[in-house]
């Protein structure tokens, strides 16, 4: 019998819906790259509902008891007191979800002797010390494409949503307003401007593409440069390095991994380069910048704006100053973990499981780390280290503070 941790944010404060907002939502088989959506032996939970909460439990309670497995479901993940510090003794299984991560960090896997799979449900691993999974020989597993256009989505939003300044003007409406100077003091068109991505993976290629009809001159930057038909069918600017493309740059978005060389790559040297009034989009990773040169860079008017859903440690404590620097457009961790993304991500995890189990291989595409080393994806797109330094102030964050 195998003990399966699974991390999972809140329920929603607000309850659930007595009815959901849609009767179903779209069936996506294959992805755009012709990799086939999860595809596990049987499902036990309706797509479009709540899976990613605590009450969701992934829809898998029913496979695992049934294969006679203990199935421990809790938010409670940071600090010494944690649930998940309860049960890392004897847990074979941990599975989270970056939005509400379960830090996997060193120390942590030195408690968890029983420890055999990290499983994100989602995309990103560098919650998990991956050089510590190495040594223990610990495999990781993630479910590759699963939320990747969930979060181009919301990237092309976020853009939008700064360079129109949507919010701000949202906020005069909402307080009985009607001036459309203040609407529109920072409002301008996104149609000729330059936009960069830093990498050009599932998820950057997916912006390139949404943008596209946006009639934009769209820049990437990556370590494999995109076939050169999709350079010309786009439009394509390729530049070898990010600091060679920020100057070019009036928006930036950052979809690369988080890994100890991209770790705080945005941060004050980096940002002299890139032009006065550029906005950033980072849906990627928070780590990706330095927290406080972004706000001084709000601050100074180097940056018109930020934007993202992703923070450094998650949940971020209170007072992170990203809720409340100028010109931000932050949610919270939310784009990957759409309802519609929930169902796809929970059968790659259920199929991950399945294998797990059966004992038959995992697939390429959803392996990060196996045997020891590097494997599958992991091998093409993440760099050997750990990312998970500092993690331990995610347990700063205090429910009843929120607003
Ligand atoms: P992919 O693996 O498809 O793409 C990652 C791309 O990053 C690859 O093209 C890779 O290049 C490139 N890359 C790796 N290191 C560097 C580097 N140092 N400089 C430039 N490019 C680099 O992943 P996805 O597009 O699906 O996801 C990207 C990231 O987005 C994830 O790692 C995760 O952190 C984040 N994410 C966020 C979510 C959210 O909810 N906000 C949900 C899902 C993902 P190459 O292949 O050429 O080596």
């Amino acid at each position: 019998m195998a003990k399966v941790v699974a991390v999972l944010y809140d329920d929603p404060e607000t309850g659930f819906p007595p009815k959901y907002a849609r009767d179903s939502i779209p069936e996506i088989k294959v992805y755009s790259d012709g990799q086939t959506a999860p595809t596990p032996k049987a499902i036990d939970f309706t797509p479009g509902e709540m899976l990613g909460s605590v009450s969701g439990e992934l829809g898998l309670r029913k496979y695992l008891e049934g294969l006679g497995h203990q199935l421990v479901v809790t938010s409670s993940k940071d600090g010494p007191e944690s649930e998940l510090e309860k049960h890392l003794a004897d847990a074979e299984i941990v599975i989270s979800q970056p939005f509400w991560p379960a830090y996997l960090t060193a120390e942590r896997i030195a408690k968890a002797p029983k420890l055999k799979l990290a499983l994100t449900a989602g995309i990103g691993s560098d919650h998990v010390d991956l050089q510590a999974a190495m040594e223990r020989n610990v495999t990781v597993a993630e479910v590759t494409f699963c939320n990747s256009i969930s979060v181009a989505e919301h990237v092309v939003m976020m853009i939008l949503g700064l360079v129109r300044n949507y919010i701000p003007a949202h906020d005069i409406v909402r307080a009985g307003g009607w001036n459309i100077a203040d609407a529109v003091k920072q409002s301008y068109d996104l149609e000729g401007m330059h936009v960069g991505t830093v990498a050009a993976g599932r998820i950057g290629l997916a912006v390139l593409r949404r943008l596209a009809p946006f009639d934009v001159k769209l820049h990437y930057t990556d370590r494999h440069r995109l076939p050169e038909a999709v350079e010309k069918e786009l439009n394509l600017t390729w530049h070898a390095t990010r600091e060679d493309m920020y100057p070019h740059c009036d928006v930036v978005t950052l979809n690369c991994p988080l890994n100890p060389e991209t770790e705080h790559m945005i941060n004050d040297e980096t940002l002299k380069l890139f032009r006065r009034g550029a906005y950033i989009v980072n849906t990627a990773r928070g780590k990706l910048c330095d927290r406080d040169a972004i706000v001084r860079a709000t601050e100074s008017g180097q940056l018109a704006g930020y934007a993202g859903d992703v923070w450094f440690p998650q949940p971020a404590p209170n007072d992170h100053p990203w809720r409340t620097m100028p010109n931000e457009g932050m949610t919270p961790h939310m784009s990957g973990t759409s309802l519609s993304a929930q169902a796809r991500y929970a059968a790659g995890t259920r199929e991950i499981l399945e294998c797990y189990f059966e004992g038959r291989p995992i697939r390429d595409e959803y392996l990060i780390v196996q045997d020891g080393a590097l494997a599958g994806v992991g091998a093409h797109s993440y760099s050997k280290g750990n990312a998970t330094g500092g993690s331990e102030e995610a347990a700063k964050y205090k429910k009843d503070k929120a607003a």
